[in-house]
């Protein structure tokens, strides 16, 4: 059967016509940063950023939930698969570098760590577990609802024995912090699709117009991105900073309001720090009172010493888009994805690993 869908996002002839219009109507040099991993591993998959001309550069930014995740909040989460517990985590967490060792390392030595693919499978193993359960929440607006539904689930079935460690963090502020900062020049923001689905085109909104600074909500098909790529070159050109939405076969400019409204009946916004950002206002989510019993916090005093950052290991400055991975030191020399140093080479969505992967470092 052909898939006549993906083929027309794919289709080459309207490639090249988006790149020579593309061509055609860049004169000035830009910065743009996809604040999304997926999009990071899509531009490298299809060869993106060798068909755009020199002076169009594309950067990465903090989209890589499991990256931008703190060494200290992973030794707190190695730290606590040393109790009597149950830790059930995404797999993309399990070799990220805490400042000794890793998860895996930890499951090798007969910590009970269980790989899950959703907050749903690690509720379903406390249901049939008498141990606790602690669920590794990691991830962005995508992720988060999910997890919330899982708990508000939980409490309806009065389950003692799950809880919740919140690492999750909000997308826009981390936005607003790299737009703000005097050192990092962006000229546009390639937005996040599968955040924006739920979050939608206001809080670009908000930053467009405070900092002068276009967003277009792309998709993640080859001819999205570069889509994409065209309407901000045409808001830089004209001298305009608007919030667009290229990818509106999926986001809607309210955005989903039912996961809004799951989300923010757990959760409330809180300081939270961030890889090579340090701490972000209201960058993550805590959980609010009446959902407290499901915070981990409330069950153990989880207490780690100060965090070891991996010697020479630049993750925080890639997330920040202040390099590219080829620029670090270690960059496929002793840092590689089967000896990965920082977890922007661990990670699926991590800068480190799609250059590597798609040997972008060449074309850099
Ligand atoms: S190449 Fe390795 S050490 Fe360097 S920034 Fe990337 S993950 Fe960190």
């Amino acid at each position: 059967m052909k898939l006549r869908y993906i083929d027309e996002f794919r289709d080459p002839e309207v490639a090249r016509r988006l790149l020579s219009e593309i061509k055609k109507i860049s004169r000035r040099p830009v910065r743009l940063m996809e604040v999304c991993g997926t999009h990071t591993m899509n531009i490298g998959r299809y060869g993106l950023r060798g068909l755009l001309p020199h002076h169009v550069q594309l950067i990465s930014g903090p989209g890589c939930p499991v990256c931008v995740t703190t060494t200290k909040e992973i030794d707190m989460m190695i730290k606590l698969a040393e109790e009597d517990v149950t830790v059930a985590t995404f797999g993309d967490l399990m070799r990220v570098p805490g400042s000794h060792t890793n998860l895996n390392h930890q499951r090798a030595r007969g910590a009970d760590i269980r790989v899950v693919y959703s907050s749903f499978d690690a509720l379903g193993l406390a249901l049939k577990n008498l141990k606790p359960v602690v669920f590794l929440g990691v991830g962005f607006e995508t992720t988060a609802p999910t997890v919330a539904a899982t708990i508000i689930e939980a409490k309806k079935r009065r389950v003692r024995n799950f809880s919740v460690f919140s690492a999750h963090k909000l997308i826009p502020p981390a936005m607003e912090a790299l737009v703000s900062s005097p050192d990092l020049r962006i000229d546009g923001f390639i937005c996040p699709g599968h955040v924006s689905v739920i979050i939608g085109l206001r809080p670009y909104k908000v930053l467009a117009e405070r900092y002068k600074v276009p967003c277009v909500i792309t998709g993640f098909e080859p001819l999205d991105i570069l889509q994409g790529i065209l309407m901000l070159i045409k808001q830089i050109e004209k001298g305009k900073a608007k919030a667009e939405i290229q990818y509106t076969r999926a986001v809607k400019e309210e955005g989903n309001w039912k996961a809004k409204e799951v989300m923010e009946e757990v959760f409330s916004p809180c300081d939270a720090n961030w890889r090579g950002f340090g701490l972000i206002p209201q960058s993550g989510l805590c959980f609010k009172e009446e959902y407290k019993e499901f915070d981990v916090n409330s069950h153990f005093d989880i207490k780690v010493d100060e965090a070891k950052e991996p010697l020479s290991c630049r993750c925080g400055d890639v997330l920040k888009g202040k390099i590219i991975p080829p620029q670090c030191p270690l960059f496929a020399k002793v840092c590689r994805p089967a000896n990965p140093i920082g977890p922007c080479m661990v990670s699926s969505e991590g800068s480190c690993a799609a250059y590597y992967k798609y040997r972008d470092w060449e074309i850099a």
